[in-house]
């Protein structure tokens, strides 16, 4: 009788279809991982690359197998994500050029995961790009199209005279007044798409106090009596940035005080150093105040809490979203704080780097503008 000459092993077998199972499915991972649309980069727990996929090499410009084993700093020294991997990557980074492909832009991300482990993902997001670029452009052309139009209406109705024609002066008044309006909301809008194609400003100084004074001034103006308006400067700081678009935010703050804050109520402005080195412009007022749910929505284009309220005090919807750009261009952030019925404070916060303090600025000063 013959005998197999082969024993089995029926625990080896087992374990060879399991590694024979197992590597499949990784190589399935991994063609997955490596058809995905967006860049996908394994990083090891020092941060070198261990594996990419091809649109890591398209995106970021990696080639195989030259930057395997690299470390990731060396491979984006020399591009727009270098500060943001530098300070950490803590947050994911919107709207850079992607280091692959100059006409291309990419949000980056860098995920933690396993033991120290890190995948950094990048997508590509030219397309969003190009249809923000297309709004823009088209917001700023309508805007600027209207501006001469309404300029001659504007022109035709101040030359009316109503005595000449009584039974129409209401009607006049209001056309002129809408006239106006439309007029505010075109510069608003103007001014918003240069803010947005703008990335820096530049680095001129801006005297604090006559700043203030000249606020004062528009608030007493804007108010005529109806409140009390005073002025607190507690920081001797001035400030390095764009004087015009510093006093259209501050202004654009102090006239909303104003406008929602009812006869008999008060403004405090202040000017005083906070934490972390940094100094804060304040408006608070003793007004309506803005409910909760509210707060975080107040920047955007458009949004009011009250539309016939805003509109009744000549507002464009549009002030607070200048005053968020002209912030963001100085590296500082609004603050709001507010309680229906209480009142609200909204304080600009300036980091150190845009003080002039002291000296600083009594020399900034002697030497003229720009600092
Ligand atoms: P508007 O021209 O309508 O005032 P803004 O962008 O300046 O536009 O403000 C947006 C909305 O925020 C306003 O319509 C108003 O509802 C609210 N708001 C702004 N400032 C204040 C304030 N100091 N007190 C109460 N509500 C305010």
């Amino acid at each position: 009788m013959l005998q197999s000459s082969v024993t089995p092993h029926p625990e080896r077998d087992r374990l060879m279809t399991r590694t024979r199972r197992i590597a499949s499915r990784l190589r399935d991972l991994r063609s997955a991982a490596g058809t995905l649309p967006d860049a996908v980069v394994l990083l090891d727990h020092s941060q070198h690359v261990r594996w990419f996929n091809h649109a890591a090499e398209e995106l970021l410009g990696l080639k195989r197998p030259r930057d395997r084993g690299r470390l990731m700093s060396d491979l984006l020294r020399h591009t727009e994500l270098a500060p943001w991997w530098i300070d950490g990557a803590r947050e994911p980074l919107n709207d850079v050029t992607a280091p692959g492909h100059p006409n291309r832009h990419v949000t980056a991300t860098l995920l933690p995961f396993g033991s120290r482990q890190r995948l950094l993902l990048a997508r590509d997001t030219s397309h969003l790009t190009r249809l923000e670029q297309i709004r823009r452009d088209f917001v700023a052309n309508v805007s600027h199209e209207l501006r001469t139009p309404l300029t001659v209406i504007h022109g035709y109705l101040e030359l009316l005279d109503p005595e000449d024609v009584p039974e129409l002066a209401p009607v006049l008044d209001e056309m002129r007044a809408q006239s106006k309006r439309m007029g505010q909301i075109v510069e608003d809008l103007l001014t918003l798409s240069r803010l947005e194609t703008q990335d820096h400003v530049a680095d001129e100084h801006v005297q604090m106090v006559p700043l203030l004074a000249s606020l004062r001034k528009e608030a007493e103006a804007l108010s005529q009596g109806r409140h009390t308006v005073t002025l607190d400067v507690v920081a001797p700081i001035d400030l390095l940035g764009s004087p015009k678009d510093l006093h259209s935010a501050f202004s654009n703050l102090v006239s909303n005080a104003v406008r929602y804050t009812p006869t008999g109520g008060r403004i405090a402005i202040r000017w005083a150093p906070s934490e972390s080195d940094g100094a804060t412009f304040s408006v608070q007022d003793s007004g309506f105040g803005i409910p909760a749910a509210h707060i975080a929505r107040l920047t955007e284009r458009f949004y009011r809490v009250s539309s016939s309220r805003s509109r009744d005090s000549g507002g464009t919807g549009l002030g607070l979203s200048i005053v968020k750009h002209v912030l963001n261009l100085h590296q500082a952030r609004l603050a709001i704080e507010s309680e229906p019925g209480k009142g609200s404070t909204f304080a600009c916060v300036f980091g150190p780097d845009r003080l002039l303090r002291g000296t600083q600025a009594a020399e900034a000063a002697a030497a003229g503008v720009p600092y």
